[in-house]
Parts: C-alpha cells; structure tokens; sequence
C-alpha cells in the first residue's frame, strides 16, 4: 500500500459579508503531493494550480504567503478537473496523509461544491502527520507547525515553504523519520461523511482505548436512546459492563459514564455530540480505562453535578 501525502493551498472571501463563506469558505487553488511506497520511498509527485471559480479575487493573505496573483491562476484547469487527474494518479491502494486535520476536510468540501462523488460511504482513515509527529518525538498533544517539526528533526530545507508541493515534501520527510509501527498505528478519522447506516459505524481499539462513531440521528436525543451509543462494554473482555455512574452531561455537548469491569477496573466513557454537514448529529464515544484515584474524581464530579442541579430546582 502507497502513502499520498498531499497538501493544500486555498482562497477565500476578501469580504467578511459574502454569503459565499458559509458554503465554501475555502476554494482549493493548488494541490501538491508525494506518493510514497510501503518503505517510504518517495514514487511519483504531484503539483498543479487550479482555476479559482467561487472567489476571484485573490485574498491579502493567501497572495502574501503563496506570492500569487489571481492572473497567474487563470491558464490552469478546473477544481474538478484537477481533482480527478489527482485521483487517478493516486492509484487504487492507498491512505491519505496529511499535516493537521483540515486538508482533508476542505478537499471534500470543495469535491461536494462541485457535485463530485465522495471519495467514501462513511468515515475516512488516514494518518494526520502533525498527530504522529507529536506522538513520536513530543507529548502527543502539542500541534506543532511543519517548519518546527522539520528544524527539530533536522531535515535540510532545500525547497521554500507555504507551497503545497513543498509542504507535502516536507511532511513526508518528516513521516519518513518516524519509523515507530505503534505510533503510526495511531490513524484518524476524518467525517466529513458520517456513518449513514449501522453497518458503516466504526469501532476500533487502540492500545489503551477504543473509539466510537455513530450513525447519524435526527438530533441529540435520538442518538442517546441508540442501545449501541449508550452501552458500556469492556473493550478487552467485549462483555456489557455494569455502569457505576450513568451518562451525565454538564454542557449539553459531552456526556460522562462510569463503569466498572470485573477483570479491567474502572472505565471512564465520553460521549461527544458532533454535528453533520446537512444537521444530523452522530455521536463520537470514547472509553479507556482510569486509575480509582481518576474514578472517583469522576464521582465526586458527577455528586457536584448533581447537587448544582437540585438547588437550581
Ligand atoms: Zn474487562
């Protein structure tokens, strides 16, 4: 299986009105990638400008930092069809690769701007670069930027950033550094398409914890009647495990529970509601094991929320 690291570069409104914004407020102007083998090496590369179609005019910042005017732009091919020469060249067995969460993301929502097909039925696997990076050489929480990640690494900055070619070069320089298999084990789900049914949900066990997404419901009280959304199970043992606290939610947003396995301990689960792109909600739960010192902090958590709530009654 091939590696595609791509990266890239958008424009967007130059005024804060325009109604635009809210259904695309990125428009893709360049795509660049590097195709990697199973070993790392770099195969094949990809470079190409788009013709902007939704804001032409060039943003101040993007012309800043790409040194670009929109002129430059005009020779160049369309998003879709760009797009599909890019697809094509990604060949058939392969995972994307990216620097942070948001390439992705934007690179669908422009495909569905232009009435593409999606590139999956459901949630999207890939490798977010700037996670692993943190996750090999840092805490595993700390988002870095690229160039900081390629001066500790001491990668040789031989070609010129804030391009996308160039920022999909060096985040493959810095992949290529990490060679650790647990680490890049550690995959991401990108849903800008959620699950639409039972079958495409996802669940998966990572060393210390496992993960949950959900079909889409009607809104937040649909999803927290769903058997599968609420059950506690023990991701080691796959039995049903007795809940010690049942879900709570300070927010509205996030919902707690704790239970309890008779082998494992206690296992704290974290429901989050998360809104789909045409206003569905789905749920994203997370369960990992804890200390009984963490366990009973949830509790006394869970006893404040409690009291907070009956002497708002
Ligand atoms: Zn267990």
């Amino acid at each position: 299986m091939n590696y595609i690291i791509f990266d890239l570069e958008w424009n967007q409104a130059s005024s804060e009105s325009d109604p635009k914004k809210k259904i695309l407020p990125f428009e893709v102007i360049e795509i660049g990638a590097v195709k990697l083998d199973g070993h790392k090496n770099q195969i094949s590369k990809f470079s190409k400008l788009i013709k902007p179609h939704v804001y032409t005019k060039m943003h101040p910042i993007t012309k800043k930092m790409l040194h670009m005017q929109i002129e430059d732009l005009n020779q160049e091919g369309s998003f879709v069809d760009i797009m599909n020469e890019f697809l094509k060249w990604c060949g058939k067995e392969y995972v994307f690769c990216t620097w942070g969460v948001l390439d992705l993301l934007e690179l669908q929502r422009n495909m569905k701007y232009f009435y593409m097909d999606s590139l999956t039925n459901g949630p999207l696997k890939y490798l977010d670069v700037q996670k692993l990076f943190s996750l090999a050489f840092e805490d595993g929480k700390s988002r870095r930027t690229l160039e900081y990640a390629v001066d500790l690494l001491d990668i040789e900055k031989d070609i010129a950033f804030h391009r996308a070619y160039s920022d999909a070069y060096y985040t493959a320089k810095v992949f290529s550094k990490i060679n650790n298999p647990v680490v890049e084990s550690k995959y991401s789900f990108d849903v800008f398409i959620p699950p639409k049914t039972k079958k495409d949900e996802v669940k998966i066990v990572f060393e210390t914890y496992e993960k949950y997404i959900s079909r889409t419901f009607e809104d937040k009280n649909a999803a927290m009647e769903d058997r599968e959304v609420i059950s506690t199970k023990c991701f080691y043992c796959h039995k049903n495990i007795k809940k010690k606290i049942k879900w709570f939610t300070v927010n509205g947003k996030h919902f707690l529970s704790l239970s309890y396995c008779d082998v494992h301990g206690p296992m704290k689960s974290k429901i989050r509601m998360k809104k789909s792109d045409d206003d569905r909600t789905y749920v994203i739960k997370t369960s990992k094991f804890i200390t009984n010192e963490a366990a009973d902090e949830l509790i006394q958590k869970y006893h404040r929320y409690k009291k907070g709530k009956s002497s708002q009654i």
